[in-house]
C-alpha cells in the first residue's frame, strides 16, 4: 500500500523519532504548528478514526498515555491539545490515523 505513514512507521522513510514501541510510533511534524508539534501513529495501518472499532479501539487509549507522558518530558504543564483530523471535512491530508500532540503556546478555539 502507497501510504507515507506505513512507510514511516517501517523505517522506509527517515523521520525524527520522538517515542517508539512495538505498537505506535511518535515522530515530530514536519511542517510544526506549535513549538512542540508530534505525531503519533499506529503501526497498523488504520485509515483514519472512521475505522476504529470494538476491535482496534485499544491503541487509541494507547496513544493518549504516551502522549500524556511525551507531554510531561516536553513541559507542557500549563496544557496540550491532541488533534485528530478525520476525513474530507476534518481536513485529514494523510489517510492513516493519526493524532496531534500540540504545545508550547495557548491554543484558540474555536478551530476554523
Ligand atoms: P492531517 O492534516 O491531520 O492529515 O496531518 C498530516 C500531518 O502530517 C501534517 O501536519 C503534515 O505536516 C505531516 N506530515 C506529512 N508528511 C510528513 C512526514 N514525512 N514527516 C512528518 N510529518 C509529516
Ligand atoms: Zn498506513
Amino acid at each position: 500500500m502507497d501510504c507515507i505513514f506505513c512507510k514511516i512507521a517501517s523505517g522506509e522513510i527517515p523521520c525524527k523519532k520522538a517515542y517508539e514501541d512495538d505498537q505506535i510510533l511518535g515522530f515530530y511534524d514536519l511542517d510544526p504548528q506549535a513549538p512542540t508539534h508530534i505525531l503519533l501513529i499506529p503501526k497498523e495501518h488504520i485509515g483514519s478514526a472512521m475505522e476504529i472499532t470494538a476491535e482496534n479501539s485499544q491503541i487509541v487509549g494507547h496513544i493518549f498515555a504516551v502522549a500524556a507522558k511525551l507531554a510531561k518530558e516536553h513541559g507542557l504543564e500549563k496544557g496540550f491539545r491532541i488533534v485528530n483530523n478525520c476525513g474530507e471535512d476534518g481536513g485529514q491530508t494523510v489517510q492513516h490515523l493519526h493524532f496531534h500532540l500540540l504545545g508550547g503556546r495557548s491554543m484558540q478555539w474555536p478551530p476554523g
